[in-house]
């Protein structure tokens, strides 16, 4: 198991979903944990201390905005610098492309792009200088396959795969083996089982007039061959072997865990 005894994480969007997957999963290796999201939810803290963090902390930060990411990083940097970044945080607004209202695009962009840009801006310096550092991009099989009513957001998670290459290159010398170097990756996750993807599984529940697994299965037998909905847990223990020293040449990927959708 990878051990996280002195590192802190900050993890974008971790109220709920993957990013609280994540956050649980470095809670459980002993890190100190920086939770972050639009609001904070009642016992979020307590419970990743329980859960085995050195410490938490809950980072407010609207990522709407330039000024709400750099917010987020003061924040961070004063609660002692970043040596594992996830940039987690997102939303979707499914629409046509050409029904698509610019604020929209603008909006899905930023959150779920450009405010990667931002963070990585502000920590990747202090994790060169301190010979570890680990960016793990949470983007989306959706930066991998083109699918209607997905422009804005396939285009900011296809653009994350190519942000997090640029940035695994221009870090790649920082450090050594024995200091774990800094890498910086995408995780490109299929069907998750998250809030996010609520409003479409009780759509398919009361279209097809079945139990929720049913309508699981049925939504994802179109796309992911398992038929099983992905657990954020087991994002989080993808995203907590990328942090080992031992995966220090593992940079620039963009790892799928889709259940199979991109093999087909
Ligand atoms: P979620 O809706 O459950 O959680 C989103 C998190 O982002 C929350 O903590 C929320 O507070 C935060 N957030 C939203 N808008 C914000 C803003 N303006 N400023 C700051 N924080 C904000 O989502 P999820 O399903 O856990 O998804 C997490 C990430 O994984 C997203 O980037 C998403 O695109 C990606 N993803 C999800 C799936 C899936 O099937 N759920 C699949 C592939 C990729």
């Amino acid at each position: 198991m990878t051990e996280l005894a002195g590192k802190t994480a900050l993890i974008t969007g971790s109220t709920q979903g993957i990013g609280l997957g994540i956050a649980r999963a470095f809670a459980a290796a002993g890190a100190r944990v920086a939770v972050h999201g639009l609001e904070e939810p009642t016992d979020l803290c307590a419970g990743l201390m329980r859960a085995g963090a050195a410490d938490a902390v809950f980072l407010p930060g609207d990522l709407r905005s330039a000024d709400g990411a750099a917010k987020l990083m003061e924040g961070a940097a004063a609660w002692g610098g970043v040596d594992i970044l996830v940039n987690n945080a997102g939303i979707n607004h499914g629409r046509p492309l050409a029904e698509m209202p610019y604020g929209e695009w603008c909006e899905v962009l930023q959150i779920n792009l450009s405010s990667a840009f931002l963070t990585m801006q502000a920590a990747l310096p202090g994790m060169a200088a301190r010979g570890y550092g680990r960016v793990i991009n949470i983007a989306s099989i959706h930066g991998m396959v083109g699918n209607p009513g997905k422009a804005a957001y396939a285009a900011a998670k296809a653009g994350m795969i190519g942000l997090s290459r640029v940035a695994a290159a221009e870090y790649a010398e920082a450090g050594d083996a024995a200091s774990g170097g800094v890498t910086v990756n995408c995780i490109c996750p299929g069907w998750v089982d998250t809030p996010l993807v609520a409003p479409m599984i009780a759509e398919r529940e009361a279209l097809l007039g079945t139990g929720r697994e049913a309508a699981i299965a049925d939504l994802l037998g179109e796309k992911q061959p398992t038929r099983r909905a992905i657990d954020p847990a087991e994002i989080g223990a993808m995203a907590l072997w990328l942090c080992s020293k031992l995966a220090h040449n593992v940079t620039g990927t963009a790892m799928p865990i889709d259940g199979g959708w991109t093999a087909r």
